[in-house]
């Protein structure tokens, strides 16, 4: 690997990336350039996510992304248990969710509750197996506490935004949809005159380590 003094590197990097041919897996361009290095180290988190989730599906005969449902069946409304809104989540089919929906009904994980206006919609539910079953495998993400729990208030803090401020522009750029996040809902009010987080709806001045990823009263803003 060849490696650069900084400016060259920098300047490499200013290249390629108007050419287009950028790409932060090009070790002579990322050992130069730290935005690249945090995208690889992204990379790396998201495959440690994958293989910590593999592992608890091997573990009980489940797929990934049953496991998944289950886990967001335990923690979401019953207005979010239901095929289109798993779609959204997940940024997957109806058809996968209603294999996975049929399957995880067979392995008696779940029930279905139809709707008398429309007998082709239906509401899920866990059964108590299957919500013994999610609680466990909810813990499938405890080694990222390991070295978060050593950061101190403001470190989190920044690390917090910086990481909403990417799942925010992800959504914006249309790459992933449906955020809970108080970014992308109607009652947030940025720069208010009590904060520079404010939520309309409970009327309370958010401090950054209070801004929600997943709320249970967001709405979620006109586009
Ligand atoms: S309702 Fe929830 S998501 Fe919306 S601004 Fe308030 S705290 Fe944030």
């Amino acid at each position: 690997m060849v490696r650069y003094p900084i400016f060259v590197g920098q300047f490499l990097y200013k290249i390629k990336s108007k050419s287009m041919k950028y790409s932060p897996f090009n070790l002579d361009i990322q050992n130069n350039n730290t935005d690249s290095r945090i995208v690889a180290a992204l990379e790396r988190i998201s495959q440690a996510f994958r293989i910590m989730l593999w592992n608890q599906s091997k573990e009980l005969s489940l797929t990934p992304i049953q496991i998944q449902t289950l886990i967001f069946l335990l923690n979401h409304t019953e207005d979010k248990r239901t095929v289109t809104y798993l779609a959204r989540e997940f940024n997957i089919t109806k058809a996968t969710v209603s294999d996975t929906i049929k399957t995880l009904t067979q392995k008696e994980l779940i029930t279905k509750e139809f709707h008398p206006e429309d007998t082709r919609s239906y509401t899920i539910h866990l059964t108590s197996k299957g919500s013994d079953i999610a609680e466990q495998t909810s813990l499938f993400t405890k080694e990222l506490f390991v070295p978060l729990i050593k950061l101190n208030d403001t470190e989190k803090e920044d690390f917090l935004l910086n990481l909403i401020n990417i799942i925010h522009h992800l959504q914006k750029s249309g790459i992933i949809n449906l955020q809970r996040m108080c970014f992308t809902c109607v009652h947030y009010r940025p720069n208010h005159p009590k904060g520079e987080h404010f939520c309309n709806l409970l009327n309370l001045k958010l401090d950054t380590n209070e801004l929600r990823i997943d709320c249970p009263e967001h709405e979620e803003k006109p586009g």
